[in-house]
C-alpha cells in the first residue's frame, strides 16, 4: 500500500477506495454513538495483521488495485455523506491505521460540515501514528481479538501489548467515545478463564462504561474448518462480563433480543431496545434513565435517528453519486 515515489514513501491507496456504503452506526458496532444514525463508510485495502480468521479477507489480503475500484477524494466523500444524511463517516473494512493520510483529509473535510469521524481498528499501531490518527477520530470500535499474547502472535500476526496500550492512550489521553469488540473463536479464545481475564482488566484499566460486544465468528478465509460460535458461547461471556462490573456488555452478529438491549447502569431499566441494527425503542429523557435519573455513558442526542437497518451502496460518479 505504500512505495517510493522520488525520495518519499507515499500511500498508493490515497484517493481509492473498496468500495462505499451507508449502514446504520449500530453495525461497526457502536451502540452508545449517536444511534439510529447512518455513517458513510469505506475502506481501502491490505491491513498491517494477517489475522487467520479475517471475515473481511478480500479486501484486507488483496494486492490488486482492480479492488481499489471506487475513486473520490476527500471533499467528494465529506459531500457525499453530506447529502445522504449520514452524522458521520466511518474509516473501517480494513484497518484504517494504514491509511492514515488518507483518513485524515477526510476527516477534514468533515469537520467543516460538522459530520463526525469514526475508526474501526484493531488497534495495532505505534505511539507516534496512534496520536496522529486518533487525532482528527469522535469515535473508535477498537477489536480486541484475545487477551493472549499467544493468539495475537500465532493467529494474527501482531502483538497484545500495543492494542492494550492504545486502549489505555484512549481512555486516560483522550475523549474519544470508544466501544471494544472481541470476536469470539470456537476452541481459539473462547475460554471463560480467558475472558474473565480479559474482562477483569478492561473494568480496571478502562473503568466499567466502556461498551464490550461479543461477536459471533463465522468460518473464513484460512479457518473455514472452525464451526461459528454458538449463541450460549456468547452469553456465556456476556455474563462473565456483567459479573466482572462491565456495565454495557452486547452480543453481535447473532439474533439475541437481550444482548441487544441497553440498560440502565444505576437501576436496570430498559432504556434502548435493538432488532439486530434497528433501535425499536426508545426509553431516555435527555439522555438519562427516566426512572432513577442516572445518565447512559455515551454520545447521545435527545432522540435516536431513524435509519434503521438499511444498508446502501454508493457508487461515487464524476458528477455525483449513484445508488443501488
Ligand atoms: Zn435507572
Amino acid at each position: 500500500m505504500r512505495a517510493r515515489e522520488n525520495d518519499g514513501i507515499v500511500l498508493t491507496t490515497y484517493g481509492r477506495s473498496s468500495g462505499f456504503a451507508v449502514d446504520p452506526i449500530e453495525k461497526k458496532p457502536l451502540n452508545h454513538f449517536l444511534p439510529g444514525t447512518p455513517v458513510f463508510s469505506f475502506g481501502t485495502a491490505g491491513c498491517n495483521l494477517t489475522c487467520k480468521f479475517c471475515q473481511n479477507w478480500d479486501i484486507s489480503k488483496s494486492r490488486k488495485m482492480d479492488t481499489l475500484a471506487d475513486a473520490a477524494g476527500p471533499e467528494e466523500i465529506a459531500n457525499a455523506a453530506a447529502r445522504l444524511g449520514c452524522r458521520s463517516v466511518a474509516f473501517t473494512y480494513n484497518d484504517p491505521v494504514i491509511f492514515l493520510e488518507y483518513a485524515r483529509d477526510v476527516a477534514a473535510a468533515c469537520l467543516e460540515r460538522d459530520i463526525r469521524t469514526v475508526a474501526v481498528t484493531a488497534g495495532y499501531v505505534n505511539a507516534e501514528p496512534r496520536e496522529e490518527f486518533f487525532s482528527f477520530i469522535d469515535a473508535a470500535n477498537i477489536d480486541l481479538k484475545a487477551f493472549d499474547e499467544d493468539f495475537y502472535r500465532r493467529i494474527a500476526g501482531g502483538h497484545l501489548e500495543a492494542v492494550l496500550d492504545t486502549l489505555r492512550y484512549l481512555r486516560h489521553e483522550t475523549d474519544i467515545w470508544f466501544e471494544v469488540t472481541n470476536l469470539v473463536i470456537p476452541g481459539y479464545n473462547d475460554a471463560e478463564d480467558g475472558i474473565r481475564r480479559m474482562a477483569d482488566w478492561i473494568f480496571e484499566e478502562l473503568g466499567s462504561d466502556v461498551p464490550v460486544h461479543f461477536s459471533a465468528f463465522h468460518p473464513s478465509y484460512k479457518m473455514r474448518d472452525v464451526p461459528p460460535t454458538p449463541r450460549s458461547t456468547l452469553r456465556r461471556a456476556r455474563q462473565i462480563a456483567k459479573d466482572a462490573g462491565i456495565r454495557h456488555v452486547y452480543t453481535g452478529n447473532v439474533h439475541d433480543r437481550e444482548g441487544d438491549t441497553t440498560y440502565c447502569a444505576a437501576c436496570g431499566t430498559v432504556l434502548i431496545v435493538r432488532d439486530w441494527y434497528e433501535v425499536i425503542a426508545w426509553n431516555l429523557d435527555d439522555g438519562a434513565c427516566p426512572k432513577c435519573g442516572v445518565r447512559c455513558a455515551g454520545v447521545l442526542d435527545p432522540a435516536p435517528g431513524t435509519w434503521g437497518s438499511r444498508r446502501l451502496t454508493v457508487k461515487m460518479g464524476h458528477d455525483g453519486i449513484v445508488l443501488s
